[in-house]
Protein backbone atom coordinates (compact mmCIF):
# COMPACT_ATOMS: atom_id res chain seq x y z
CA UNK A 1 0.00 0.00 0.00
CA UNK A 2 1.33 3.13 -0.88
CA UNK A 3 -0.16 6.57 0.71
CA UNK A 4 0.51 10.09 -0.43
CA UNK A 5 -0.75 13.44 0.42
CA UNK A 6 -4.22 13.02 -1.61
CA UNK A 7 -4.76 9.35 0.18
CA UNK A 8 -8.33 9.37 2.26
CA UNK A 9 -8.54 7.83 5.82
CA UNK A 10 -11.28 5.99 7.27
CA UNK A 11 -11.13 3.93 10.42
CA UNK A 12 -12.59 1.97 13.59
CA UNK A 13 -13.30 4.07 16.79
CA UNK A 14 -14.37 1.50 19.21
CA UNK A 15 -13.00 0.25 22.68
CA UNK A 16 -11.13 -2.60 22.41
CA UNK A 17 -10.20 -2.11 19.06
CA UNK A 18 -7.61 -5.04 18.56
CA UNK A 19 -9.35 -7.80 17.88
CA UNK A 20 -11.44 -5.70 14.74
CA UNK A 21 -11.53 -7.38 11.93
CA UNK A 22 -12.44 -4.28 10.19
CA UNK A 23 -8.96 -2.85 9.42
CA UNK A 24 -8.15 -6.10 7.42
CA UNK A 25 -11.39 -6.32 5.42
CA UNK A 26 -11.26 -2.58 3.90
CA UNK A 27 -7.82 -2.20 3.22
CA UNK A 28 -7.90 -4.77 1.33
CA UNK A 29 -11.09 -3.59 -0.46
CA UNK A 30 -9.59 -0.40 -1.06
CA UNK A 31 -6.43 -2.39 -2.64
CA UNK A 32 -8.59 -4.42 -5.10
CA UNK A 33 -10.54 -1.28 -6.59
CA UNK A 34 -7.17 0.82 -6.54
CA UNK A 35 -9.03 3.63 -4.34
CA UNK A 36 -6.33 5.74 -2.56
CA UNK A 37 -7.36 5.07 1.12
CA UNK A 38 -6.32 3.68 4.38
CA UNK A 39 -8.30 2.33 7.49
CA UNK A 40 -7.16 2.46 10.94
CA UNK A 41 -7.85 1.19 14.39
CA UNK A 42 -8.82 4.29 17.11
CA UNK A 43 -8.75 2.71 20.11
CA UNK A 44 -10.97 5.70 21.95
CA UNK A 45 -12.54 5.24 25.73
CA UNK A 46 -15.72 6.31 26.57
CA UNK A 47 -15.38 9.26 27.71
CA UNK A 48 -13.50 10.38 24.84
CA UNK A 49 -16.12 9.89 22.53
CA UNK A 50 -17.18 13.61 21.70
CA UNK A 51 -13.80 14.42 20.90
CA UNK A 52 -13.02 11.62 18.92
CA UNK A 53 -15.85 12.23 17.12
CA UNK A 54 -14.86 16.32 16.49
CA UNK A 55 -11.01 14.87 15.37
CA UNK A 56 -13.37 13.43 12.55
CA UNK A 57 -14.51 16.57 11.26
CA UNK A 58 -10.62 18.51 12.41
CA UNK A 59 -9.09 15.87 10.32
CA UNK A 60 -11.40 15.31 7.44
CA UNK A 61 -11.66 11.77 8.46
CA UNK A 62 -13.60 10.63 5.38
CA UNK A 63 -15.80 7.82 7.24
CA UNK A 64 -15.89 5.73 10.20
CA UNK A 65 -17.08 2.91 11.64
CA UNK A 66 -18.05 2.31 15.28
CA UNK A 67 -18.21 -0.61 17.12
CA UNK A 68 -18.66 -1.31 21.13
CA UNK A 69 -19.50 0.74 23.38
CA UNK A 70 -20.23 3.60 20.82
CA UNK A 71 -23.04 2.65 19.17
CA UNK A 72 -25.25 4.07 20.87
CA UNK A 73 -23.62 7.14 22.46
CA UNK A 74 -22.27 8.60 18.93
CA UNK A 75 -25.99 9.42 17.75
CA UNK A 76 -26.29 12.78 19.52
CA UNK A 77 -22.81 13.87 18.52
CA UNK A 78 -23.85 13.59 14.66
CA UNK A 79 -25.51 15.79 12.28
CA UNK A 80 -27.33 13.84 10.62
CA UNK A 81 -28.97 9.99 11.12
CA UNK A 82 -30.35 8.01 8.65
CA UNK A 83 -33.54 7.05 9.47
CA UNK A 84 -32.69 2.99 9.74
CA UNK A 85 -29.86 4.07 12.07
CA UNK A 86 -32.33 6.01 14.18
CA UNK A 87 -35.11 3.38 14.09
CA UNK A 88 -32.35 0.97 15.75
CA UNK A 89 -30.93 3.70 18.31
CA UNK A 90 -27.28 2.81 16.89
CA UNK A 91 -25.05 3.94 14.17
CA UNK A 92 -22.59 1.55 13.37
CA UNK A 93 -21.02 3.06 9.92
CA UNK A 94 -20.14 7.53 9.71
CA UNK A 95 -20.12 9.04 6.16
CA UNK A 96 -18.32 12.62 6.54
CA UNK A 97 -19.67 14.57 3.79
CA UNK A 98 -17.84 18.20 3.57
CA UNK A 99 -18.14 18.01 7.54
CA UNK A 100 -21.63 17.22 7.81
CA UNK A 101 -20.99 13.74 9.51
CA UNK A 102 -23.95 10.92 8.99
CA UNK A 103 -24.82 8.09 11.20
CA UNK A 104 -25.90 5.00 9.44
CA UNK A 105 -26.60 1.26 10.89
CA UNK A 106 -25.28 -1.56 7.81
CA UNK A 107 -25.69 -4.17 10.36
CA UNK A 108 -29.35 -4.74 9.56
CA UNK A 109 -28.62 -4.72 6.17
CA UNK A 110 -25.62 -6.63 6.84
CA UNK A 111 -27.51 -9.49 8.77
CA UNK A 112 -30.95 -9.73 6.20
CA UNK A 113 -28.09 -9.94 3.12
CA UNK A 114 -26.22 -12.71 4.53
CA UNK A 115 -29.16 -14.58 5.86
CA UNK A 116 -30.48 -14.07 1.66
CA UNK A 117 -26.82 -15.39 0.53
CA UNK A 118 -26.43 -18.32 3.05
CA UNK A 119 -29.78 -20.05 3.17
CA UNK A 120 -32.77 -20.64 1.26
CA UNK A 121 -35.23 -18.96 3.65
CA UNK A 122 -37.85 -16.92 2.43
CA UNK A 123 -38.12 -13.77 5.52
CA UNK A 124 -41.03 -13.10 3.92
CA UNK A 125 -44.04 -14.25 5.95
CA UNK A 126 -42.15 -16.32 8.56
CA UNK A 127 -41.81 -16.67 12.44
CA UNK A 128 -38.58 -15.77 14.21
CA UNK A 129 -37.14 -16.11 17.75
CA UNK A 130 -34.31 -13.73 18.43
CA UNK A 131 -32.48 -13.97 21.88
CA UNK A 132 -31.31 -10.96 23.19
CA UNK A 133 -32.25 -7.40 23.36
CA UNK A 134 -29.16 -5.20 23.09
CA UNK A 135 -27.86 -3.44 19.32
CA UNK A 136 -27.27 -6.82 17.37
CA UNK A 137 -30.95 -8.25 18.46
CA UNK A 138 -32.65 -4.17 17.90
CA UNK A 139 -31.00 -4.06 14.10
CA UNK A 140 -31.84 -7.61 13.58
CA UNK A 141 -35.28 -7.02 14.71
CA UNK A 142 -35.40 -3.73 12.32
CA UNK A 143 -33.70 -5.86 9.13
CA UNK A 144 -36.47 -8.54 9.78
CA UNK A 145 -39.27 -6.20 10.08
CA UNK A 146 -38.11 -4.68 7.05
CA UNK A 147 -37.92 -7.50 5.27
CA UNK A 148 -41.43 -8.56 5.82
CA UNK A 149 -41.66 -11.33 8.48
CA UNK A 150 -44.99 -12.42 10.02
CA UNK A 151 -43.70 -12.30 14.00
CA UNK A 152 -41.19 -11.71 16.24
CA UNK A 153 -40.36 -13.85 19.35
CA UNK A 154 -37.83 -11.82 21.76
CA UNK A 155 -36.38 -13.58 24.59
CA UNK A 156 -33.67 -12.21 26.70
CA UNK A 157 -32.01 -12.41 30.03
CA UNK A 158 -33.27 -9.09 31.33
CA UNK A 159 -36.89 -9.80 29.88
CA UNK A 160 -38.09 -5.96 30.82
CA UNK A 161 -35.20 -5.19 27.76
CA UNK A 162 -36.90 -6.99 25.08
CA UNK A 163 -40.75 -5.52 26.03
CA UNK A 164 -39.28 -1.91 25.69
CA UNK A 165 -37.52 -3.58 22.15
CA UNK A 166 -40.88 -4.33 21.25
CA UNK A 167 -42.50 -1.50 22.78
CA UNK A 168 -40.36 1.08 20.59
CA UNK A 169 -40.49 -1.11 16.95
CA UNK A 170 -44.57 -1.95 17.40
CA UNK A 171 -45.61 1.90 16.01
CA UNK A 172 -43.05 1.31 13.40
CA UNK A 173 -44.06 -2.06 12.22
CA UNK A 174 -47.83 -2.72 12.90
CA UNK A 175 -48.37 -5.47 10.68
CA UNK A 176 -45.71 -7.73 12.41
CA UNK A 177 -46.46 -9.95 15.49
CA UNK A 178 -44.04 -9.17 18.26
CA UNK A 179 -44.03 -10.40 21.54
CA UNK A 180 -41.60 -11.19 24.53
CA UNK A 181 -41.60 -14.50 25.91
CA UNK A 182 -39.79 -15.69 28.78
CA UNK A 183 -37.24 -18.76 28.66
CA UNK A 184 -39.17 -20.61 31.56
CA UNK A 185 -42.54 -20.59 30.35
CA UNK A 186 -44.22 -23.03 28.29
CA UNK A 187 -44.87 -20.34 25.32
CA UNK A 188 -41.31 -20.29 24.80
CA UNK A 189 -40.88 -23.62 24.08
CA UNK A 190 -43.97 -23.62 21.68
CA UNK A 191 -42.93 -20.22 19.93
CA UNK A 192 -39.36 -22.44 19.95
CA UNK A 193 -40.86 -25.20 17.97
CA UNK A 194 -43.17 -23.47 15.71
CA UNK A 195 -40.53 -20.22 14.49
CA UNK A 196 -38.51 -20.54 11.20
CA UNK A 197 -35.70 -18.64 12.11
CA UNK A 198 -33.86 -18.53 15.55
CA UNK A 199 -31.39 -15.92 15.98
CA UNK A 200 -28.86 -16.09 18.43
CA UNK A 201 -28.02 -12.00 19.25
CA UNK A 202 -26.66 -12.42 22.93
CA UNK A 203 -22.87 -12.34 23.65
CA UNK A 204 -23.08 -15.51 24.71
CA UNK A 205 -20.77 -17.68 23.00
CA UNK A 206 -18.17 -15.24 22.10
CA UNK A 207 -15.81 -16.70 24.73
CA UNK A 208 -17.11 -20.56 24.22
CA UNK A 209 -19.93 -20.56 26.54
CA UNK A 210 -22.96 -22.42 25.74
CA UNK A 211 -26.83 -20.41 25.13
CA UNK A 212 -28.34 -22.75 27.75
CA UNK A 213 -31.86 -21.76 27.03
CA UNK A 214 -31.67 -23.18 23.58
CA UNK A 215 -32.87 -26.74 23.83
CA UNK A 216 -32.09 -27.76 20.22
CA UNK A 217 -34.52 -31.03 20.85
CA UNK A 218 -37.99 -28.48 20.46
CA UNK A 219 -36.60 -27.23 17.18
CA UNK A 220 -37.99 -28.16 13.75
CA UNK A 221 -35.91 -29.87 10.89
CA UNK A 222 -36.40 -26.92 8.37
CA UNK A 223 -35.79 -24.39 11.05
CA UNK A 224 -32.45 -21.71 10.15
CA UNK A 225 -30.08 -21.36 13.45
CA UNK A 226 -28.08 -17.82 13.04
CA UNK A 227 -25.70 -17.36 15.38
CA UNK A 228 -24.27 -13.75 15.04
CA UNK A 229 -21.34 -14.22 17.01
CA UNK A 230 -18.70 -14.73 14.57
CA UNK A 231 -15.15 -17.41 14.78
CA UNK A 232 -13.09 -18.89 12.38
CA UNK A 233 -13.52 -22.07 14.21
CA UNK A 234 -17.04 -23.14 15.42
CA UNK A 235 -19.08 -21.67 18.20
CA UNK A 236 -20.48 -24.13 20.47
CA UNK A 237 -23.97 -23.55 19.42
CA UNK A 238 -23.06 -24.43 15.68
CA UNK A 239 -21.13 -27.19 16.87
CA UNK A 240 -24.34 -28.62 18.86
CA UNK A 241 -26.47 -27.47 15.75
CA UNK A 242 -24.82 -29.50 12.85
CA UNK A 243 -24.00 -32.41 15.65
CA UNK A 244 -28.07 -32.53 15.25
CA UNK A 245 -28.63 -32.28 11.63
CA UNK A 246 -30.47 -28.33 12.05
CA UNK A 247 -29.53 -25.61 9.68
CA UNK A 248 -27.14 -23.13 10.95
CA UNK A 249 -24.87 -20.58 10.02
CA UNK A 250 -22.46 -18.15 12.13
CA UNK A 251 -21.86 -14.27 11.98
CA UNK A 252 -19.06 -14.31 9.91
CA UNK A 253 -21.52 -13.60 6.75
CA UNK A 254 -23.08 -10.53 8.50
CA UNK A 255 -19.85 -9.27 9.46
CA UNK A 256 -18.94 -9.54 5.91
CA UNK A 257 -22.02 -8.07 4.36
CA UNK A 258 -21.94 -5.05 7.24
CA UNK A 259 -18.44 -4.01 5.97
CA UNK A 260 -19.43 -4.45 2.55
CA UNK A 261 -22.26 -1.98 3.08
CA UNK A 262 -20.01 0.41 5.17
CA UNK A 263 -17.38 0.11 2.18
CA UNK A 264 -20.68 1.03 -0.72
CA UNK A 265 -21.60 4.42 1.97
CA UNK A 266 -18.06 5.55 1.49
CA UNK A 267 -16.64 5.23 -2.00
CA UNK A 268 -19.98 3.90 -4.03
CA UNK A 269 -18.70 1.31 -5.02
CA UNK A 270 -20.75 -2.16 -4.62
CA UNK A 271 -17.69 -4.84 -4.29
CA UNK A 272 -18.95 -8.77 -5.70
CA UNK A 273 -21.05 -10.26 -3.69
CA UNK A 274 -18.76 -12.57 -0.86
CA UNK A 275 -15.86 -10.05 -1.79
CA UNK A 276 -15.19 -9.82 2.19
CA UNK A 277 -16.15 -13.40 3.20
CA UNK A 278 -13.52 -14.32 1.16
CA UNK A 279 -11.02 -12.20 2.85
CA UNK A 280 -11.76 -13.16 6.39
CA UNK A 281 -11.51 -16.96 5.29
CA UNK A 282 -8.40 -16.69 3.80
P1 LIG B 1 -24.96 -5.97 23.80
O1 LIG B 1 -23.94 -5.90 24.86
O2 LIG B 1 -25.72 -4.76 23.41
O3 LIG B 1 -26.05 -7.11 24.20
C1 LIG B 1 -25.63 -8.35 24.75
C2 LIG B 1 -26.83 -9.29 24.84
O4 LIG B 1 -26.37 -10.56 25.33
C3 LIG B 1 -27.91 -8.82 25.81
O5 LIG B 1 -29.17 -9.22 25.31
C4 LIG B 1 -27.55 -9.59 27.10
O6 LIG B 1 -28.65 -9.83 27.94
C5 LIG B 1 -27.10 -10.91 26.51
N1 LIG B 1 -26.21 -11.62 27.41
C6 LIG B 1 -24.91 -11.34 27.68
N2 LIG B 1 -24.41 -12.25 28.54
C7 LIG B 1 -25.42 -13.11 28.84
C8 LIG B 1 -25.53 -14.25 29.67
N3 LIG B 1 -24.49 -14.71 30.37
N4 LIG B 1 -26.71 -14.91 29.73
C9 LIG B 1 -27.78 -14.48 29.01
N5 LIG B 1 -27.73 -13.38 28.20
C10 LIG B 1 -26.58 -12.71 28.12
O7 LIG B 1 -24.20 -6.58 22.54
P2 LIG B 1 -24.63 -6.48 21.00
O8 LIG B 1 -26.10 -6.62 20.91
O9 LIG B 1 -23.99 -5.33 20.37
O10 LIG B 1 -23.91 -7.78 20.41
C11 LIG B 1 -24.37 -9.09 20.73
C12 LIG B 1 -23.49 -10.10 20.01
O11 LIG B 1 -23.66 -9.98 18.61
C13 LIG B 1 -21.99 -9.88 20.31
O12 LIG B 1 -21.45 -11.09 20.70
C14 LIG B 1 -21.41 -9.43 18.99
O13 LIG B 1 -20.14 -10.01 18.78
C15 LIG B 1 -22.40 -10.00 17.99
N6 LIG B 1 -22.45 -9.12 16.81
C16 LIG B 1 -22.09 -9.67 15.62
C17 LIG B 1 -22.08 -8.91 14.49
C18 LIG B 1 -21.65 -9.52 13.21
O14 LIG B 1 -21.36 -8.77 12.26
N7 LIG B 1 -21.65 -10.83 13.10
C19 LIG B 1 -22.47 -7.48 14.51
C20 LIG B 1 -22.88 -7.01 15.81
C21 LIG B 1 -22.85 -7.82 16.91
P3 LIG B 1 -29.11 -8.72 29.04
O15 LIG B 1 -29.84 -7.66 28.27
O16 LIG B 1 -30.02 -9.51 29.93
O17 LIG B 1 -27.88 -8.24 29.70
Amino acid sequence: MILSGTSRVYGLLGDPVAHSLSPLMQNRAFQAHHIDAVYLPFHVFPDDLPVAVNGIRALNIAGVNVTIPHKEAVLPLLDKIDPEAKLIGAVNTIVNRDGVLIGHNTDASGFIRSLRQESKLTLEGCDVLLLGAGGACRAAAVGLALAGVKSIFITNRHLERAEKLIDDLIPHFPAVGFSAVSYDKDRYLQALSHVDLIVNATSIGLHGGKVNFLPLEYIKGSALIYDMIYSLSETTLIKDARSRRLHCTDGLGMLAAQGEDAFFLWTGVRLATGFMHKVLTE
